[in-house]
């Protein structure tokens, strides 16, 4: 199915995007939220269960400490306020990956709620409003046999209820205006940040391509000059940040053709293909439908202000801080420092190599050039050479003193990624000294201005 699509120029001529984007990120507990279930992913189904995450009549929940901690860090790293007093609620719907037939959640009473963080794209940075950071438990996964994949038509359905359980946090931003023609990046930016940061605060693994963080995408148009937000779609479960700007601009396209035939954007969930389009899901539920109630079967969450503040001694270098810091340290320009940012695991290898030795300027040439394209040769991620931050430090050092030049260097590269063990050993045993022992020079002059006078 074709959208009409209007196209991007002229969408921002007559518009200003407005966007609001909810991420879901898969905690790394080694237990379940409520129960001491192990999450381990890709083991047989149903043999991580219990009455508990199976939502047996009796049974009852008890709140994963560990999962309230990070939280609590996700929360702080976003500079959001945290609750003194909380509750988890009841989200009731009726779908065969819940067994329980609702899940808990927290509606009203967020743990952490009014954050903010600023997102660099380019020259430019945006504010980012956050609306709270909230815990919840995943669902089981579902799979239709026969059909097309969905229930609909399909023979029969299975259930694993292996996830079921696992803790989720939900970070919701507030609207995000004046974002212009940057908005697919600033969207996808602020997912790449928040990857970072939950790696960097180790609470979960981040890894879009393994659902462990997934996005959904709220967009609207407002025509300029407007004061009244645009009715917007929320496409789900967006798996990675190309397809997060991807969404954005297809979403802008789609209701720019719409609003400027005069007619009216559906709220509406829709999904993402993988071609590179939206399709339309259900109407969106509105929260009368989840019929939220307090949870009765846990406490309210109160967390200690000390742990709390415990907790924010413990934080990591902020990811977005440490940009600013590395690119002022090492006194690139923002264009140089942005080569660095578009190589994934380029700025930690650098960083580790500078700290190794090398000067900033000699670690970027050779991750950058040398060895970008060696990974790339070989389809591996910069951190995956079989070569060390150390290692590339002593190659410059070789260079550095003169013991090698540029074109050995690059000999020297080769043979520690063929393994033939640390710089000076390659240098060794393939010879590659650079003579420069002026006793040595001087007789051979002599030799040939005798040999031939
Ligand atoms: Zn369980």
């Amino acid at each position: 199915m074709a959208d009409e699509l209007l196209s991007f120029d002229a969408v921002l001529e007559r518009f200003d995007p407005v966007l609001g984007l909810e991420v879901h990120v898969e905690l790394s507990t080694k237990s379940k939220m409520w129960c001491g279930c192990p999450t381990e992913f890709g083991n047989e189904p149903n043999s991580q269960v219990c009455p508990v995450c199976l939502g047996l009549p009796g049974s009852l929940p008890v709140v994963n400490a560990k999962a309230v901690e990070s939280a609590i860090r996700i929360g702080l790293s976003l500079n959001c306020q945290i609750a003194r007093w909380c509750r988890f609620a009841r989200k009731n719907y009726f779908y065969p990956d819940m067994p329980k037939d609702y899940q808990i959640s927290q509606y009203d009473e967020p743990l952490c709620f009014d954050g903010e963080i600023a997102v660099e794209v380019g020259e430019m940075a945006y504010q980012v409003p956050i609306e709270r950071v909230h815990m919840e438990e995943d669902a089981g996964k579902i799979t239709h046999i026969g059909g097309v994949g969905r229930i609909a038509n399909a023979d029969y359905s299975l259930l694993d209820y292996n996830r079921a359980g696992v803790p989720l946090m939900e970070i919701v931003t507030k609207t995000i205006h004046d974002t212009g023609a940057a908005a697919p990046e600033v969207a996808a930016g602020y997912v790449a940040l928040l990857r970072d940061m939950v790696r960097a605060l180790a609470v979960s693994q981040g890894r879009m391509e393994r659902g462990n963080l997934r996005c959904d995408v709220n967009v609207s148009l407002m025509p300029k000059g407007a004061s009244e937000l645009g009715i917007r779609s929320e496409t789900k479960n967006v798996n990675s940040l190309r397809a997060v700007a991807d969404a954005v601009r297809y979403e802008m396209r789609r209701q720019g053709a719409i609003l400027s035939a005069g007619g009216r954007v559906v709220q509406e969930t829709r999904h993402w293909n993988e071609a590179g389009y939206t399709t339309a899901g259900r109407s969106k539920e509105t929260a009368e439908d989840y019929r939220y109630f307090p949870e009765p079967d846990l406490v309210p969450l109160a967390a200690d202000p000390a742990w709390v503040e415990q907790l924010r001694a413990t934080l990591p270098e902020h990811p977005g801080k440490r940009r600013a810091r590395l690119r002022t340290e090492w006194g690139f320009t923002q264009r140089e420092f942005g080569d660095i940012l578009a190589v994934p695991g380029a700025l930690d290898t650098i960083a580790d190599t500078v700290l190794a030795g090398a000067t900033p300027i000699a670690a970027r040439k050779w991750w950058l050039t040398e060895l970008a394209r060696r990974a790339n040769e070989w389809g591996v991620a910069l951190d995956e050479l079989p070569i060390t931050a150390k290692q590339v430090a002593e190659v410059q050092a070789l260079l550095d003193t003169g013991q090698i030049n540029d074109k050995l260097a690059r000999q020297v590269i080769e043979g520690v990624l063929a393994g033939e063990g640390d710089p000076a050993a390659v240098v060794q045993h393939r010879g590659l000294t650079v003579v420069s022992d002026t006793g040595a020079l001087e007789v051979a002059v002599d030799g040939a201005i005798a040999a031939d006078p």
